[in-house]
């Protein structure tokens, strides 16, 4: 029966994370391991009366079919708002809107990755990403993540030996981490694949979310003829939309709406009106303020009690935004053989094996706070030390 499915899907796995979550959700079970936003913060009367509004002003012509680019005053939107923020100019025309950012990546593999191409990526890496790369059978090189950034020797050696078309990166808040790439370690990553036959996908839903220190310079800014930008409003107004964009130079966005058609059309309309709607009768800059502000409380609420609870040697990423921390243990001790144990104990994490493509028993896992209050934070780091304290000896 297994040779029906194509060779393309026959290894790739579920979503571990998705499995796992349906472990989480009992209701005493306090849970790190998500990485939705905290849906409190969902701007629900606004989006109602965006929506009424839509429907009374043009109610026939948003149950149409639409345009594969996606809706032109969105795309101006996005534009603007990157010339405001980040000082990036980009068209409209350079940005198709896409069924959150995650069809981007879809879309992007699609397009470039032939059986055994190369693509370079993080280690440890965005799931999300691994899964749907997987799907088109590259061959993947990994780069280490550290505090400050990528392992420029690491990719020094990985571009030297290799021939990769593409580079994936998340560089503010990345998922799993929460690390950021420092300004220097930009720049070097730059320098390096300059000139050189490789397109930098740099994926980018955390970048708002930043809670103390300066934005850093994109890589579309350092180097916007190879940069190829990924954004998402799953993490700053809600994600059931699915709404991200792509920003891609002329001749890539030609293949991508050809890709893009074959695969749905368009995004779904509505959904593309109504955000538009919301958009522009309410001010995202002070939505995002609320968001901050309650991640921020919940993130030094996590770091804080890591530190009163944990032992000194499980070592800890200190993010200065996004939703995420990554924990390593000491001594090698594989996460994994935690999870039963702390499913136990009523908390729940996601060890880090999923994030990586070729290792396996990793004495990592990756912390979500954005859903969880500051009193449960410390309830739950609380029971993960203790979790911790009864295997590691
Ligand atoms: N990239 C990264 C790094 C993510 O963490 C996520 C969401 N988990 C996505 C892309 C996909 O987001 P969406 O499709 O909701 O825009």
């Amino acid at each position: 029966m297994s040779n029906i499915f194509s060779e393309r899907i026959i290894d790739v796995p579920k979503s571990f994370i998705r499995e796992i979550l349906k472990v989480a959700v009992e209701p005493d079970i306090i849970s790190f391991a998500g990485g939705l936003p905290n849906r409190d913060l969902f701007p629900v009367s606004a989006l109602q009366e965006a929506s009424n509004d839509v429907f009374d002003s043009a109610g026939k012509e948003v149950l149409q079919y639409s345009n594969t680019e996606g809706y032109l005053p969105l795309r101006e939107y996005i534009a603007q708002r990157y010339e405001t923020k980040k000082g990036i100019k980009v068209s409209p025309e350079n940005i198709l809107i896409t069924n959150g950012s995650q069809q981007g990546l879809d879309l992007l593999a699609k397009v470039f990755l032939n059986q055994g191409d190369e693509i370079i990526i993080e280690e440890p890496g965005y799931l999300g990403a691994i899964q749907a790369f997987s799907i088109y059978s590259p061959s993947f090189r990994t780069v280490q993540l550290s505090d400050e950034g990528l392992n420029i020797q690491e990719l020094t050696g990985v571009l030297n030996t290799y021939n990769p078309k593409l580079m994936y990166t998340v560089p503010n808040f990345q998922n799993p981490s929460g690390i950021s790439y420092a300004k220097s370690n930009r720049e070097a990553v730059a320098s390096l694949i300059k000139d050189k036959d490789i397109y930098l996908i740099e994926d980018d839903p955390y970048g708002e979310l930043r809670y103390i220190g300066e934005d850093i310079i994109s890589f579309k800014k350092i180097l916007p003829e190879q940069t190829i930008l990924l954004g998402s409003f799953s993490k700053v107004v809600a994600p059931s939309f699915r709404i991200g964009w792509v920003v891609a130079p002329d001749f890539i966005m030609e293949k991508l709406i050809i890709a893009k058609q074959a695969s749905d059309l368009h995004t779904n309309y509505i959904s593309q009106r109504i955000l538009d709607q919301y958009l522009s009768d309410n001010d995202l800059n002070e939505h995002i303020s609320l968001i901050k502000d309650t991640y921020n409380r919940q993130r030094k609420a996590m770091l804080n009690s890591i530190t009163k609870y944990f032992s000194d040697e499980i070592k800890c990423t200190k993010p200065e935004g996004g939703m995420f921390l990554w924990v390593t243990l000491p001594d090698d001790i594989p996460a994994m053989e935690f999870f039963d144990l702390a499913i136990q104990n009523k908390v729940a994490f996601v060890p880090g094996d999923p994030f990586y493509i070729n290792k396996k028993n990793t004495s990592t896992l990756r912390l979500n706070y954005s859903c969880v209050d500051e009193k449960n934070i410390e309830m739950g780091i609380k029971r993960l030390a203790d979790t911790f304290a009864r295997v590691i000896k």
